[in-house]
């Protein structure tokens, strides 16, 4: 299959093929999609055969509205209203008991679906021309890092899927925020993302930052969210986080160098850095922009391992973290 490279004046052609049930790239203000319609089993079984996702990860379903959720969950607490006023449309999923619309195949075999209301034009447009909800996961081979533009999609996915629509460069880099719902005031993250915590704050009584959203999960340990318990984000080379000032990571990676080691600092740090590196930002938000796509990079490179300044862990910071300590597989050094 010769998988087509559209542009933002074929959106019609894109709605098209999600109508017949094939799967598209899509861009998104987070990261590319694989959009299928979400409620056609056969056009989901595509989108995992295509990224060779575990049957058991579920995908987040995509609305032109969130007065749409109606339609595919059996209740909506007044949170998720509230909340929705608040960050729809945005980078915001909120997991909810799913209705019989949704099959079990999209939701990974759950009882629950995660929803969100994206704000990229092209992605909105897609949705209302095609009149579906559209299934959309990260648009990577599953475990390698997100796409976050249209050549990144094409290179994995290029031959397994009917199209990719260019859309620029992700605005922000890193997939959605997930939650779900405790108590009447109370929400989980279960992945963190733009929408942070205490952006949440301003409308919940409470948010718990689960577990695992900054460390592993223990053996036989059971994941809120099953992708959680997948390597994920990780480039060919071995990543290695490393939490600490300039100067002890400067000599960290001096005693650890060699052909091919490459170190992932932030902007500012290079001046006093005489090793091979790759600079991602200077705040957490410019580090979520490019993030994946320097991870792709150091690929490119041929690095074979890198070691990567570790963000705070506070605000977009954490959805930063969050993406690097499964890259690197838990492996963080602290000096
Ligand atoms: P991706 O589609 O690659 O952005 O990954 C979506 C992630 O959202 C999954 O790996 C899950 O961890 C999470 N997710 C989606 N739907 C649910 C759900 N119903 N319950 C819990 N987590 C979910
Ligand atoms: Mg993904």
């Amino acid at each position: 299959m010769e998988t087509l490279l559209l542009n933002e004046n074929q959106l019609d052609v894109a709605a098209e093929l999600i109508i017949k049930g094939e799967v598209v790239g899509i861009p998104t203000e987070t990261v590319y999609g694989l959009g299928a319609d979400a409620s056609d089993e056969n056009a989901v079984r595509k989108i995992f055969s295509a990224k060779g996702r575990p049957a058991d990860n579920p995908l987040i379903v995509h609305l032109a509205d969130f007065s749409e959720a109606v339609r595919y969950t059996s209740y909506i607490p007044e949170l998720a209203h509230k909340l929705a006023e608040k960050f729809c449309p945005g980078a915001l999923t909120m997991v909810l008991p799913k209705n019989d619309r949704i099959p079990l195949v999209t939701s990974g075999g759950l009882d629950t679906v995660g929803i969100r209301v994206p704000s990229h034009p092209v992605m909105h447009r897609i949705i209302e021309l095609s009149g579906k909800p559209i299934a959309a996961p990260s648009a990577n081979i599953s475990g390698y890092p997100s796409p976050t533009s249209a050549s990144h999609v094409m290179r994995d996915m290029n031959g397994r899927i009917s199209a990719v629509v260019d859309g620029g460069q992700s605005e922000y880099g890193v997939e959605s925020t997930v939650i779900s719902f405790e108590d009447e005031s109370t929400v989980r993250i279960l992945r963190p993302g733009c929408v942070t915590e205490k952006m949440l704050m301003t409308v919940c009584g409470n948010v718990i930052v689960d577990k695992a959203v900054l460390s592993g999960l223990e053996k036989n340990e059971k994941a809120s969210s099953p992708g959680m318990k997948y390597r994920h984000y990780s480039p060919k080379a071995d990543i290695i986080m490393v939490e600490s000032t300039l100067e002890s990571f400067t000599d960290y990676v001096g005693r650890h160098y060699g052909d091919n080691v490459y170190s992932l600092i932030f902007d500012g740090d290079s001046d006093n850095f005489p090793y091979r590196h790759m600079t991602y930002g200077a705040n957490s938000i410019q580090q979520a922009h490019q993030i994946f796509r320097k991870l792709r990079e150091l690929d490119d490179l041929n690095a074979v391992r890198v070691y990567v300044r570790s963000p705070e862990p506070v605000g977009v910071g954490l959805a930063v973290y969050n993406r690097l300590i499964r890259a690197a597989g838990f492996e963080v050094v602290r000096l």
